[in-house]
């Protein structure tokens, strides 16, 4: 298990450049091409930590550009699928204390950003827990 505050560690082991700097507002982390993180220095930890591992899980599940794969037929169906994917994989692949997570989560609340997505992720990991 990786704990979720070594995201950073984890995203240079993928060979990715971490930059920390003034994102637009409601940006905590975005993927620039294959190699380049940008993280907000004006957020919080929590918040970053949670977008961070949500590019990762972008970078890792998702090849190609989203520009192309938005073009295809059904191509905004299959974009809100990668966005449930990489919040899921932001929420259960790495290992969160339950403070650092809470927290995030409730950032992301208050913020406005990030809409239903992250609730159908949330409810999908919670129904396939469910036996
Ligand atoms: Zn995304």
């Amino acid at each position: 298990m990786i704990p979720a505050t070594d995201w950073k560690q984890f995203a240079r082991s993928l060979g990715l450049v971490v930059e920390h700097l003034p994102l637009p507002q409601g940006i905590p982390a975005v993927l620039a091409g294959q190699s380049l993180l940008l993280v907000s220095n004006m957020l919080s930890a929590s918040l970053v930590t949670l977008a961070a591992w949500h590019e990762i899980g972008h970078l890792a599940l998702h090849a190609g550009d989203m520009e192309s794969w938005s073009a295809l037929p059904g191509g905004s169906a299959l974009l809100a699928r990668f966005e449930r994917e990489a919040w899921q994989f932001a929420l259960v692949f790495p290992s969160w204390d339950i403070e650092d997570i809470l927290a995030a989560l409730e950032a992301i609340h208050s913020f406005g950003i990030l809409p239903g997505t992250l609730i159908h992720a949330l409810a999908r990991c919670t129904y396939e827990e469910v036996p």
